[in-house]
């Protein structure tokens, strides 16, 4: 056994896991983080070495935007030599979108960043936060040769750590309440932890990390429903400070064939606003031109979210439009896979 004991941060960003019931009104709202060690002495049994720093207000996750991201990210970023991996307290609500967003955020991550979070307090009776939280700082302490073993951004819920840019929020009361239906699990806690070695991502270790900070927040998430109409949605395309939009299709990508929707996408795509197109089904890929009525989308310049995820694919609009990558280059840029999160 080597004695080399792993530097572990770890960052309290709010969320349930580090909530307490108001004892007058009986809402769950954020508690002191150091509070939140005490109630797990079982830390301190962990073959490594934990640092904590948190959120001067811990936030509930659905409070998260970009420049909490980048507050994260910074974090990480401030102490990225000091340590060896990274564990990330984050509300379940919106864990996938930050995942996401992480993962974009840091190029060339040689270290794990793992998310987890809980569905009950870690003060519960039958919570799930300890568990999801000692398993969390064991993967991210997991080293072969000296160096970690997940050099990506995880998120770790009920047994199972996946990678984050792939996963979506399934279920608001089971405590499994995340799932990767487009990409395998990376690992699983049983009484061993079994690593799926194969599947975890590779970076190219001899680069430099480069962190990304700037989003782009001017979009727009677009979910087709049958009756959408044009006097709803014209106005919305045409607004001038629009700078992409994310448009959530049917099965492998299909929309409506009417004249008037495709003439609106037609006339958004030339202004030099990217359109996306990523499927409402929660697994599977968009395929254009597989149907009649995705085979215009294509012609028109719609860009093919594949197998991504809403959450990544929003992310990932986000970050280049933030990295002002060229009206030329973006839809080839956006169909490639940057941190695996498309196939
Ligand atoms: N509303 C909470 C949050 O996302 C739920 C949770 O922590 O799971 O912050």
């Amino acid at each position: 056994m080597s004695s080399y004991q792993p530097n572990i941060l770890l960052i309290y960003t709010g969320g349930t896991i580090g909530m307490i019931k108001d004892p007058e009104t009986g809402a769950l709202k954020a508690f002191d983080f150091n509070n939140l060690l005490e109630q797990i002495p079982e830390l301190n049994l962990l073959d490594c070495n934990i640092e904590t720093v948190s959120f001067e207000d811990p936030i509930d996750s659905s409070n998260m935007n970009p420049e909490y991201w980048v507050k994260m990210a910074e974090i990480i970023e401030k102490h990225y030599d000091d340590f060896d991996g990274f564990v990330v307290l984050h509300g379940s609500d919106t864990m996938s979108y930050s995942a996401s967003a992480l993962s974009f955020i840091f190029e060339n991550l040689a270290k794990p960043i793992i998310l987890t979070g809980s569905q009950l307090p870690i003060g519960d009776l039958r919570t799930d936060a300890k568990e999801n939280l000692i398993t969390s700082i064991q993967m991210a302490s997991l080293q072969k040769g000296g160096k970690p073993v997940i050099k990506e951004v995880g998120l770790y819920f009920e047994y199972k750590l996946y990678r984050g840019n792939r996963t979506t929020k399934i279920n608001a009361e089971h405590f499994e309440a995340f799932e990767s239906l487009n990409y395998p699990h990376l690992a699983e806690s049983g009484v061993h932890l079994k690593i799926e070695y194969d599947d975890l991502y590779k970076p190219n270790t001899r680069k430099k990390l480069v962190v990304h900070k700037t989003f782009e927040t001017n979009i727009l998430l677009i979910k087709l429903f049958p009756g959408i109409c044009k006097s709803i949605l014209e106005p919305m395309f045409e607004m001038s400070h629009i700078k992409g939009i994310v448009l959530e299709t049917y099965g492998a990508g299909n929309t409506t064939s009417e004249s008037w929707f495709i003439e609106l996408l037609k006339k958004t795509i030339k202004r030099g606003v990217p359109v996306i197109n990523v499927t409402q089904c929660s697994g599977g890929s968009v395929n254009m031109g597989q149907y009649e009525t995705s085979t215009q989308l294509k012609t028109i310049g719609v860009i093919s979210g594949k197998d991504i995820t809403t959450e990544a694919a929003l992310a990932k609009l986000m970050f280049l439009l933030g990295a002002r990558v060229s009206i030329k280059t973006f839809k080839t840029i956006f169909e490639t896979s940057l941190r695996g999160e498309m196939t």
